[in-house]
């Protein structure tokens, strides 16, 4: 027995000074999940959701899961980072929440809320977890189904004071609002998706019964975060055996807990993994297009595969080798790739292009205004 104890001694110590050794050797820091950002939705002067007896109200109820969440996580990882967008009772702008993230450089962000349908005694009921998405003629039916939901949490944007300005135009309650987000950050997507796998799996059997899975959504908030960010909708309000379990002191100490499992198994395979940005290996190389030089005041037309709300840097893996322009409107960076002042050039360049960057389009660029070309 004690020759194997020690035997166990000597080989986990050679296997802790090969671990070291080796991240030390390679001069690199390790790669750690260090900053969380946990947004309870709404908030102040905006209710959320508000159960039919009218008692219960949907900032309340998230406000008081993210605080547990909070809480646990920074008694289980001292050194990780814990910020909330709130935590307390105060309204903040939905692109508030999104910077607060991007400021902290946040390596995950949880948006927290509560689902609801109007006027239906029982209606539907689960929890489910949104990562962002598009809308495609693939996801039109997923999206149709999940569009209410979108609609009400994006919403709350027309509370805020001059909301247009601010959101340059979006209109949560316009369809065509969203096609202006058909274009997508999708450098964090694969990592949303893992951590989104966590929580799905690790809410299964706990406080709501039902799991609706996980979807891709336009939810306004997750488009500006600029890290791996994930939306759940924790049961519905409109659903009494939800409402029970929401209410309860014991439903919402599972779901935190449960978000908490799921944050320390994302946290395990996040903190062992490459940086979240680099792409999966590809079978066949992506193709690079040349671009002309074109004078930045003349007439051309590009192929546009980003918009981000953080600056990318020239050799970021996303680009795959293109060379690429970077504009500035607002608050966001456009990139465009493949330009050309010949329509018909850059149309070719795009077809190629489509094979790296499906999501990406054609647009017109007159002195640094864009406009998209179909
Ligand atoms: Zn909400």
């Amino acid at each position: 027995m004690d020759i194997l104890r020690n035997f166990l001694a000597v080989l986990s110590a050679t296997v802790l000074c090969t671990v070291a050794f080796t991240a030390f050797g390679q001069g690199a820091s390790p790669i750690r999940l260090s900053t969380v950002v946990i947004d309870p939705g709404h908030g102040g002067k905006d209710a959320g959701c508000i159960s039919p007896d009218r008692k219960t109200m949907e900032k309340t109820v998230v406000l008081d899961i993210a605080t547990r969440l909070a809480e646990k996580i920074r008694t289980g990882y001292p050194d990780v980072k814990v910020i909330m967008t709130r935590s307390d009772d105060h309204f903040v702008e939905l692109q508030g929440r999104a910077d607060i993230a991007n400021r902290n450089k946040a390596n995950l962000f949880i948006s927290i809320h509560v689902n609801s349908v109007e006027g239906k005694r029982s209606g539907p009921n689960g929890y489910s977890v949104h990562i962002l998405g598009q809308y495609t003629s693939k996801n039109r039916d997923l999206y149709a189904g999940n569009m209410d939901v979108v609609r009400r949490e994006n919403a709350v944007i027309t509370m805020e004071d001059d909301y247009s300005t601010k959101y340059e135009g979006f209109n949560p309650n316009d369809p065509e609002s969203y096609i202006f987000m058909n274009l997508m950050q999708n450098a964090f997507l694969e990592q949303s998706f893992k951590f989104a796998q966590h929580v799905d799996r690790e809410m299964k059997g706990g406080a709501i019964h039902n799991s609706r899975g996980i979807s891709q959504d336009p939810f306004y908030v997750l488009w500006r975060t600029a890290m791996p960010a994930v939306l759940v909708e924790c049961g519905f309000m409109s659903n009494p055996t939800d409402r029970e379990a929401l209410v309860s002191n014991k439903g919402k100490e599972r779901i935190a807990s449960d978000l908490y499992d799921a944050f320390r198994n994302y946290k395990k395979e996040y903190d062992g993994v490459e940086s979240p940005a680099n792409p999966p290996a590809k079978q066949e190389p992506a193709p690079v297009v040349s671009a002309e030089t074109v004078d930045s005041t003349a007439t051309f037309y590009a192929t546009q595969i980003l918009v981000s709300s953080k600056e990318m840097p020239s050799g970021d893996p996303f680009f795959k080798g293109n060379e690429f322009k970077v504009y500035q409107a607002g608050k966001l960076f456009k990139y465009i790739v493949g330009w050309s002042t010949d329509l018909e050039e850059a149309k070719k360049n795009h077809g190629l292009l489509k094979k790296s960057f499906p999501d990406s389009f054609l647009v017109k660029v007159e002195n640094g205004v864009f406009s998209r070309v179909n």
